[in-house]
């Protein structure tokens, strides 16, 4: 027998007014249209990204315009329940306990129909059909979300929801993965940086085989962190030379793959002075200046440098599917949890790494 959820008219969501400000107001609870299904949030964590939406606006876009005072919800990395089916869905049903991916895209440009969603050309434009959640259309730090079906991945029953809203951050690394070339196992990977996603790279990497998994992270807490995750070896940049440490792990030769998820300047090339002849390059991390790089040297040894945005190639599934199967465990990523009501002081634990705060957590109650 079908669940059916008594959904009320109107509920709590913070939106964004001018630059620097978020605010709790009372709207409608939203309608599930076709493709669609009506999420009760169960919990959402905090990104980077919604700190730099919330003082800067883009990445997040409607309609072509910066969010601000459009009651615009953001907030992207969450779970919840489904209770509410559009028009003829019948890939989902009302008491499915679900994670999201962020984009959906439009499906009709030529990106889109390449599977390519994260690259949609109609990025921004619900008017033709884009989602892109907490980006582009609402979020969830809010009781209610829409969802397209694609954007959907199941939640197993072990887990709690604080962790369940890791999934589309692993989902992110897991995509980073694919877009370098899949086939990892046996393979040496250095990760730059261990933040939220560089951690997840680690957690992925060592699960798929990857070996050995090296990180360079110049906090201490940071690289223990890595270590519980999987990293094999640990570096501190700041006290070590990091490229010759890690050729002399390679056998002089660099690592299969890199990634530089740390966004700091001079990090991009130290990656890629550690990076095998014909190894490959992830950029997980955006940078606010322009990064000088020694294009001679990636030229000259066949490096290849992928960027990477979000979680495209539906890399979430595949990311929660590891999940599912106890391959890695990233529960130690999530450090703090608050209530709906103060989400406000989550963003400000996040971006202040108050009381070493990596994942902040917003749990309804
Ligand atoms: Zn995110
Ligand atoms: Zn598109």
């Amino acid at each position: 027998m079908a669940n059916t959820y008594d959904i009320p008219e109107t509920m709590k969501a913070w939106v964004l007014g001018d630059p620097h400000e978020m605010k709790m107001i009372e709207k409608p609870v939203p309608e599930p249209g076709p493709a669609e299904v009506l999420v009760k949030i169960g919990a959402i964590a905090v990104c980077h990204t919604d700190i730099e939406v919330l003082h800067h606006g883009m990445p997040a876009m409607v309609e072509g315009e910066l969010p601000f005072n459009k009651d615009f919800t953001m907030g992207h990395e969450y779970m919840g329940t489904v209770v509410k089916t559009g028009p003829d869905v019948d890939e989902w049903a009302p008491g499915d306990r679900i994670a999201v991916e962020v984009h959906a895209g439009c499906g009709r440009c030529p990106k889109c129909r390449e599977g390519m969603y994260t690259s949609c050309h109609n990025y921004s434009y619900r008017s033709k059909g884009h989602r892109a959640n907490g980006f582009t259309t609402d979020g969830g730090f809010a009781e209610y979300a829409i969802n397209n079906i694609n954007t959907l991945v199941p939640v197993p029953d072990y887990m709690s929801d604080e962790v369940a809203t890791l999934t589309v951050t692993a989902g992110t690394a897991m995509y980073g993965l694919d877009v370098l070339g899949g086939i990892i196992a046996g393979q040496s990977i250095v990760v730059a940086g261990a933040g939220p996603i560089g951690l997840m790279f680690i957690a992925i990497a060592k699960a798929l085989g990857a070996a050995p998994v090296i990180m360079s992270e110049p906090r201490e807490d940071r690289r223990d962190m890595a270590k519980n995750l999987g990293a094999d070896i640990l570096i501190d940049p700041l006290a070590e030379d990091v490229v010759e440490k890690v050729r002399g792990l390679t056998n002089g030769k660099g690592a299969d793959f890199t990634v530089e998820a740390s966004g700091a300047p001079g990090v991009l090339n130290q990656v890629i002075h550690m990076t095998n002849r014909g190894g490959r390059v992830c950029l997980a991390a955006f940078t606010n200046d322009l990064v000088p790089t020694d294009i001679a040297y990636v030229v000259s040894n066949n490096i290849y440098m992928f960027g990477i945005r979000g979680e495209g190639n539906s890399a979430v599934k595949r990311a929660a599917s590891l999940l599912k199967q106890k391959r890695f465990d990233p529960s130690p990523i999530h450090t703090h949890t608050f209530p709906l009501e103060e989400a406000d002081t989550a963003m400000s634990y996040a971006e202040n790494q108050t009381d070493g705060a990596i994942k902040v957590v917003v749990k309804m109650s």
